[in-house]
């Protein structure tokens, strides 16, 4: 299994040793529960959501309880997964009163028949299907609220907004079959009801038994227009390229067009790849035979 907290810019000493011993803390808290789901022949989609569901409770991530703030003070959450067996999808996007997204997002694959849903809808959905709703406040961090604070500012002033950190994960369980899911808050500053490219199958999120599963992180918009997880799928199956070699070379794409990010990957061999544009991005690995590693810089 894989997992990944956002990639970005950090700095070493824009991160105290405490704030990193936090960090990796829940990486390895989520590594353990989803490990745990699979060495007890738990499926790969139940891996990667209770394993998601740790990053989005956890307030350091940019998914759930963590989300950064849209220009208008409020949390718009999207999430999806994707079941590498069947192809079967689920995501939702622009929600404001789900607590675990990525949960509503399988509940979406297994339980209507369509595959995205979006705003009001989707939270309609939820209820039905049994999630209680929480108030927007709820996604309230004094650090995210300042974080919005010092962007605003330097919109006034004109300057660029490179804050990224969404939650993702690959697995590949006993059965064979692997699975991936990816959960945000979005981009920081988003504005008018702006979707990236975590909910969308394809762009942030991709599973297929053929080739691999795969979760990314980083600036949406160029993922949308790469369709960058389905071409990562596609250099695998119609180019015989490794996963990791078929992810570098994405990445060398997405820095061509000028964008920032970064990807996990995991095949039906257990090949892992987590390639990264940007100067850290939190991620880190369990292997059946317990062999794990967590890292947030290059
Ligand atoms: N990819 C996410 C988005 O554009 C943000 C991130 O990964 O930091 O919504």
């Amino acid at each position: 299994m894989v997992i990944h907290g956002g990639a970005g810019v950090m700095d070493r000493k824009d991160i105290t040793p405490e704030m990193q011993n936090e960090y990796i803390k829940v990486l390895n808290l989520a590594l353990h529960v989803g490990d745990s789901v699979l060495a007890n022949g738990g499926t790969c989609m139940d891996a990667v959501e209770k394993t998601i569901v740790i990053m989005e409770d956890s307030p350091l991530f940019n998914a759930g309880k963590g989300s950064v703030f849209t220009h208008d003070g409020l949390v718009e959450l999207d999430a999806s997964v994707m079941d590498g067996k069947t192809l079967m999808a689920g995501a939702i996007a622009g929600v404001r009163d789900i607590k675990n997204p990525i949960r509503v997002a399988r509940t979406v694959m297994e339980k209507s028949e369509h595959v995205m849903l979006s705003g009001i809808g989707a939270s309609q959905f939820a209820k039905e299907q049994g999630f209680e709703p929480v108030d927007n406040s709820y996604f309230y961090t004094e650090k995210r609220y300042q974080s919005l604070q010092e962007l605003l500012k330097k919109e006034r002033e004109s300057t660029t907004n490179d804050k990224h950190g969404t939650v993702g994960c690959v697995a590949l369980d006993t059965f064979g079959n692997i699975a991936a899911g990816t959960s945000t808050g979005g981009m920081n500053n988003k504005k008018y009801g702006r979707i990236g490219d975590s909910p969308i199958i394809g762009a942030g999120t991709y599973a297929n038994n053929l080739t691999g599963a795969f979760s990314c992180t980083g600036h949406g918009e160029y993922y949308i227009r790469l369709g960058f997880s389905r071409d990562i799928s596609a250099l695998m199956e119609y180019k015989n390229f490794s996963i990791q070699d078929a992810c570098r070379e994405e990445i060398s794409k997405l820095t061509q067009m000028g964008g920032t990010g970064g990807v996990i990957g995991i095949d039906r061999e257990g090949n892992i790849a987590m390639e990264f544009n940007t100067s850290g991005m939190f991620r880190g690995y369990i292997k059946s035979g317990g062999e794990r590693e967590v890292a947030i810089f290059k």
